[in-house]
């Protein structure tokens, strides 16, 4: 059944957005045929064949991977079909590696995304064109350097040559990308719009396989299809890696969520060592939500996350236990290393001010409670009941304080 243009998801964009992506569409559409290429040989048409078949047959190993993926909410999505469309770019004469792209792409979108309410038609029709200008520049930059394919000459210069080749293919795309997600989600920060480091990497990687691929199909074409298990198998694994992270993170300010902190505590438990607990809840929250309405409050939990992950080490475990209620794990730390770390946040707390949507909020404060295992006791539960009476007595002595009701003798 065909998409009927009004109900289209494109119709929801800032005019901005839509003139950018019909401008980089142009381009796309009209550039291969202004660019110069030669004729195509039987073996270009032969490497343009096994591609076709070996990513077609990989997307369809993929299909449950794929899909599975409309459960994770990210902006940026890494496309596995980059090893088989740089492949393409590298062996393949522009308009064979054009055309490459855009069949992938079309059964991509006709197997799995077309279902799938994540991916309107209008966001994989753009991710085809950047794609596709991603592919242009490959053999110009190939050429420019001088890496003669299939770089069977031991030399360095075929290394040289397929990096910067990676290179260009890689920041055409992400540009192209994150303008794009700029123009659409105004707010997101440079490193939402551009992926972590875990997603860049996992590019790097796919462009890698991608060169390989291209260098494989030049020196024994039958040989390709070994590269689609690691490729399939690379897939399922980033995915799983995105569901534990998702499983175990509180998404409105990113820390822990109740669930995984109190795994990472059992499991400093069974380790007998001494460890520190703080628990920490915002004095008057009620107030921020009143004055300034909820989706301030959320940034401001979010910043008080950040803050408090900002003044503890890469080894202590910070969770949100729901609410306004932030509790820290920290590993090694006796009751005096505890109380000053606790004190460090509360301080840092109250120098916070946090701005969002024309709101500026300042004069935060938080109660902090703190525990510490063996003192409060051998058994996770009596520890948390020690920082939690400790941080009733906070709320009671007039908050904004640090309080812990163990002995330090
Ligand atoms: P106290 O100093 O006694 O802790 O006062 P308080 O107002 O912080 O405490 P109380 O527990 O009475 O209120 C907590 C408030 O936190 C109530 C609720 O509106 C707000 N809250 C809980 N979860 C969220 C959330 O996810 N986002 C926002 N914006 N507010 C939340
Ligand atoms: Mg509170
Ligand atoms: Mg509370």
């Amino acid at each position: 059944m065909l998409v009927r243009p009004a109900e289209w998801a494109i119709r929801r964009l800032s005019p901005a957005l839509i003139a950018f992506t019909v401008l980089v569409e142009l381009v796309a559409v009209t550039l291969p045929f202004l660019l110069p290429g030669r004729p195509a040989t039987g073996g270009d048409w032969l490497r343009f064949g096994v591609l076709l078949v070996v990513g077609v047959a990989q997307a369809e190993l993929s299909r449950r991977t794929e899909r599975m993926r409309r459960f994770l909410a990210s902006t940026v999505h890494v496309n596995m079909t980059s090893v088989w469309i740089f492949a393409g770019a590298v062996d393949l004469t522009p308009g064979l590696a054009v055309a490459l792209t855009v069949l992938l792409f079309g059964h991509l979108w006709e197997r799995i995304w077309r279902q799938l309410a994540s991916r309107p038609a209008h966001r994989v029709i753009y991710t085809a064109t950047t794609a596709v200008l991603s592919v242009l520049p490959v053999r110009p930059v190939l050429a420019a350097v001088g890496g003669a394919l299939p770089f069977l000459d031991h030399d360095l210069r075929g290394l040289v040559a397929i990096a910067a080749a990676m290179a260009a293919f890689f920041v055409t795309n992400s540009a192209l990308v994150t303008i794009a997600l700029k123009l659409r989600y105004p707010d997101l920060t440079v490193r939402e719009l551009f992926g972590g480091w875990d997603v860049n990497a996992l590019e790097l990687a796919t462009l890698c396989l991608g060169a390989l691929t291209a260098v494989v199909l030049m020196a024994h074409v039958y040989l390709v299809p070994l590269v689609v298990v690691p490729i399939v198998v690379l897939h399922r694994g980033v995915l799983m890696r995105q569901f534990q992270e998702a499983a175990t993170t509180d998404h409105k300010t990113g820390v822990l969520n109740s669930v995984a902190w109190h795994d990472a505590a059992a499991r400093e438990l069974d380790r007998g060592a001494e460890f520190g607990v703080l628990m920490i809840d915002l004095d008057h929250f009620k107030r921020v939500n009143d004055t300034h309405g909820h989706l301030v409050g959320d940034a401001v939990l979010r910043e008080v996350a950040d803050t408090v992950c900002d003044q503890v080490r890469e080894v202590d475990a910070v969770g949100r236990f729901g609410g306004e209620e932030f509790v820290v794990l920290l590993p090694g730390a006796g009751l005096p290393d505890a109380i000053r770390v606790a004190e460090r946040i509360r301080t840092a707390i109250e120098d916070l001010t946090v701005t969002e949507g024309g709101a500026a909020v300042s004069a935060l404060s938080a109660s902090i409670g703190v525990s510490v295992h063996p003192m409060a006791g051998a058994v996770l539960e009596q520890v948390l009941l020690a920082a939690d009476s400790a941080l009733y007595e906070a709320k009671r002595g007039g908050r904004n304080r640090v309080v812990s009701l163990l002995d330090p003798a």
